[in-house]
């Protein structure tokens, strides 16, 4: 709700904040387990409010164990990238003239890759 009071395009900021909300749960059920495997961590839908409907996976995977730092690294990697391409980043958030160093760097890191690339191909390899 707070989202979709700054927002231009409510319905669209309140679906994808619903839907962010959910994602996160789910990260949570799936991949938020303590060091032993007896420390689950369990997901209380309507907390803080209620205790009541409460989900909990056996499976869970511990937060510092593989598929998190993987997917943690991969998610970095995209926000850089998209960052490069659209010109903008999360740093916008906090300025814009700090914004647009850092995506002009992060484009020169792409450029200076992608001539790297092309430098590799034309010398076959
Ligand atoms: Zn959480």
């Amino acid at each position: 709700m707070l989202l979709t009071a700054f927002a231009r395009r409510r319905a669209r900021v309140a679906f994808l904040a619903l839907l962010v909300f959910h994602l996160h749960l789910l990260c949570d059920l799936v991949g938020s387990r303590g060091p032993s495997p007896e420390d689950l961590w369990p997901i209380f839908y309507l907390g803080p409010f209620r205790k009541d409907p409460m989900w909990i996976w056996k499976g869970q995977w511990a937060l510092d164990a593989w598929p998190n730092r993987l997917l943690s690294v991969a998610l970095f990697c995209w926000t850089l990238w998209l960052g490069a391409r659209l010109g903008h980043s999360v740093a916008g958030v906090f300025n814009r003239r700090a914004d647009a160093v850092f995506t002009g760097v992060l484009r020169g890191w792409r450029e200076g890759l992608a001539r790297k690339m092309v430098s590799k191909d034309t010398r076959g390899g």
